[in-house]
């Protein structure tokens, strides 16, 4: 077990030389316990509608001016068939929360794919009825992705305004709730959400090895600026306003700070499917991505999503792969794996206790 001030000390380190021993620690731990090959999950962005207005977020449900789509029975399950062609063993299927996308579309969707392939199906779709979660397990769905995105209450409930009907009393209850249910769980955090500090991420990783999560995925908060939190840098009143926390000690949003939290996900939970993810490729292209796969992580997630409509998922700007092509992404992604000297991986790539 990882005590509080080891997690303290790594995240406070800036020494290159002296992260280098963290970095080959994980990296360790990774080949030890998941090998060398790198698991594609094909990522489909299935609709940019969402009826929630968290603080961060570029497709909150009050964010003017964006064009938003849902994606057809038929579109979706185009992308799955390119999951198929490509070989990869799971497709995520994400979306804002979408009164839009009902329990029968989803249901017949996971039926389909599951009739068509066998293909491992996540789901990334928010905060859902609990009946609406159990239809979908028995319709067939294998892993749900749900972020606490941080643990610091008053932070999270100042970024996250609930749902109108929401009854649920948070993302730690929603993820032991959907184990029960029989999902494998993902989850994590933003790093460098403002407001947030080097103490509350040390807590978002102990967690995660509380929780005892299958999957861990990460990425640097970044600032979108047609979001409130986007406006704060210009206007640090903002913060208050919004009753985010003060603290002496922030957390930086960099990819720096997003490998250590990557790297020690790897150390408290070493068998767990950690994503080198699309925040960081966003930050820092291949090198980012390849980092952190040298750090701690063994999963990548290549954007199906049609390119018609990749843009259009902007929950950050600039956002990776946003003007490439399935198959673009595809053949780019493979690249990097073999640059570093691993594989893609084949099967499902579940977590092996
Ligand atoms: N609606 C679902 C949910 O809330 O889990 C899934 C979609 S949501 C857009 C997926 C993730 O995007 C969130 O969990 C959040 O961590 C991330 N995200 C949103 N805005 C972001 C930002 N400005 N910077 C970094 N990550 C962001």
């Amino acid at each position: 077990m990882l005590m509080r001030e080891e997690i303290l000390f790594w995240l406070r380190e800036k020494d290159p030389e002296k992260l280098k021993e963290l970095w080959a620690r994980a990296d360790r731990l990774r080949a030890e316990n998941v090998g060398d090959a790198v698991h594609f999950r094909g990522l489909i962005e299935l609709s940019s509608f969402c009826r929630r207005n968290c603080l961060y977020c570029g497709i909150r449900a009050s964010r003017p001016g964006l064009t938003r789509y849902r994606l057809t029975r038929e579109e979706a399950l185009s992308c799955v068939q390119k999951a198929v062609d490509f070989g990869y063993g799971t497709v995520v299927i994400q979306a804002g929360e979408d009164p839009g996308i009902d329990q029968n579309f989803i249901t017949d969707l996971i039926r389909e794919i599951k009739a068509r392939s066998s293909l491992i199906i996540t789901l990334s779709l928010g905060e859902r009825k609990e009946e609406e979660w159990i239809a979908w397990k028995e319709a067939g769905a294998d892993r749900y992705l749900l972020r606490f995105e941080t643990s610091n209450q008053i932070l999270y409930n100042a970024i996250h305004p609930k749902a109108p009907d929401t009854v649920w009393p948070n993302r730690l209850d929603l993820l032991r709730r959907l184990r029960e249910i029989g999902y494998e769980i993902g989850s994590g955090v933003m790093i460098g959400i403002p407001g947030q500090s080097i103490d509350d991420l040390a807590r978002d990783i102990e967690l995660f090895q509380e929780l005892d999560l299958d999957m861990i995925g990460c990425g640097p908060y970044l600032a979108h600026p047609d979001t409130p939190l986007g406006k704060i840098e210009q206007d640090p009143d903002l913060g208050k306003q919004y009753g985010l926390p003060a603290t002496e000690d922030p957390v930086e949003s960099s990819n720096e700070m997003a490998f250590k939290v990557i790297a020690l996900a790897r150390l408290v939970c070493p068998s767990a499917n950690i994503p080198s993810t699309t925040a960081i490729a966003t930050i820092d292209g291949k090198q980012g991505r390849t980092s952190g796969l040298s750090r701690g992580a063994n999963v990548i997630m290549p954007n199906l999503t049609p390119m018609e409509y990749r843009a259009l998922y902007e929950i950050y700007p600039h956002k990776a792969a946003a003007l490439e092509t399935a198959e673009q992404t595809h053949a780019i992604a493979i690249d990097q794996v073999k640059s570093i000297g691993r594989f893609p991986g084949s099967g499902p790539g579940g977590r092996k206790k």
